[in-house]
């Protein structure tokens, strides 16, 4: 069957939609931009009253930032504040449990992302690629790994933020295998987060994989949009730094052994990076739309290859935050 996976076990089985030999994955429901609030940054607040705001959200910031720290947050001095409200007693001595990498395989259920040029769907690709990078990072005995979903099954956006923050992950990897218009166009890219999008072929591909709109994670939905921005502008510098950091070690990984397009570390306003307290990185292993990345992606071996090097990656990412260089 054309859209069977050779992945040894699991053969995906959901027909072939009748119609284009591809879709983008979620271009119906992405119709809806985001709102401008989330995009215009803090332009229109005045200075006086962003700073009224920002005296008064110094408790939140202290419980973001201390989710944000993770597992670093047993050996930072700032957690020794926070120690009596949210963690339990550290005996002295124990080791930090080894960071938490989040793996999100996009898509799922009735979402089955983009389909591509003989059929092949972008969920079933996104979940064999990240049970197979899953395995690699529990290999190595270094890192805990959870994943949004291991199943064929549909989550919304901001349920898998909100399982990241939950899990109190170090890292958020979301892992796609998009569409595009143009078949022509083909390999692998990495994309952070940013208000606009850096160009346009990345506006359509975060518009395409965008289902819903969130700014902020659960630490702020109580609060106006207003406070969202100052807030996620406020404690997501270092978020961004370490967003960025992990984009270049996957572009830098990738390099060497596998086709990348032009200019591969891109940003826009993806939904599913907008975790204020976790770094985040979305990976388009290649594009369904273009038959030989189609033909690649559906091949284990060429999926253990595109883990081995985010692998690779995300040792390097955490062998340098640790030394305090990311
Ligand atoms: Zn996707």
């Amino acid at each position: 069957m054309a859209q069977n996976l050779d992945n040894g076990d699991k053969l995906p089985n959901d027909p072939i939609l009748p119609g284009n030999s591809f879709r983008q994955g979620c271009a119906a429901k992405a119709a809806d931009p985001l709102p401008a609030s989330a995009t215009s940054g803090l332009m229109g607040v005045s200075l006086h009253r962003r700073t009224a705001l920002i005296a008064s959200l110094a408790p939140l910031l202290s419980e973001v930032a201390f989710a944000r720290t993770g597992t670093g947050a047993h050996t930072s001095a700032s957690s020794h504040l926070h120690n009596t409200v949210h963690a339990p007693a550290i005996i002295r001595g124990a080791a930090p449990p080894p960071p938490l990498v989040m793996l999100d395989p996009g898509h799922g259920g009735k979402d089955p992302g983009a389909i591509g040029y003989s059929g092949t769907y972008e969920k079933h690709v996104s979940e064999a690629a990240a049970a197979e990078l899953e395995r690699q990072l529990l290999a190595t005995g270094r890192y805990r790994v959870a994943l949004t979903r291991s199943s064929d099954r549909f989550i919304p956006l901001e349920g898998r933020v909100e399982m990241a923050q939950a899990h109190k992950a170090s890292l958020f990897i979301s892992m796609h295998a998009d569409a595009l218009h143009d078949p022509t166009v083909r390999g692998a890219s990495v994309y952070t987060l940013a208000g606009a999008a850096s160009d346009s072929q990345t506006a359509m591909i975060a518009q395409s994989e965008n289902s819903a709109d969130l700014f902020g994670g659960p630490h702020v939905h109580a609060t106006s949009p207003e406070v969202q921005q100052i807030l996620a502008s406020l404690v997501s510098e270092e978020t961004r730094r370490g967003s960025t950091h992990i984009a270049n070690q996957v572009v830098s990984s990738f390099q060497s052994r596998l086709s990348l397009l032009s200019h591969p570390h891109r940003h826009a306003a993806f939904v599913v990076l907008k975790a204020a307290d976790i770094p985040s990185v979305l990976v388009e292993m290649g594009f369904m739309s273009n038959r030989s990345d189609e033909a690649a992606l559906r091949q284990a071996g060429h999926r253990a290859m595109v883990a081995g090097a985010m692998r690779d990656a995300v040792d390097r990412y955490f062998a340098t935050t640790r030394l305090g260089v990311g």
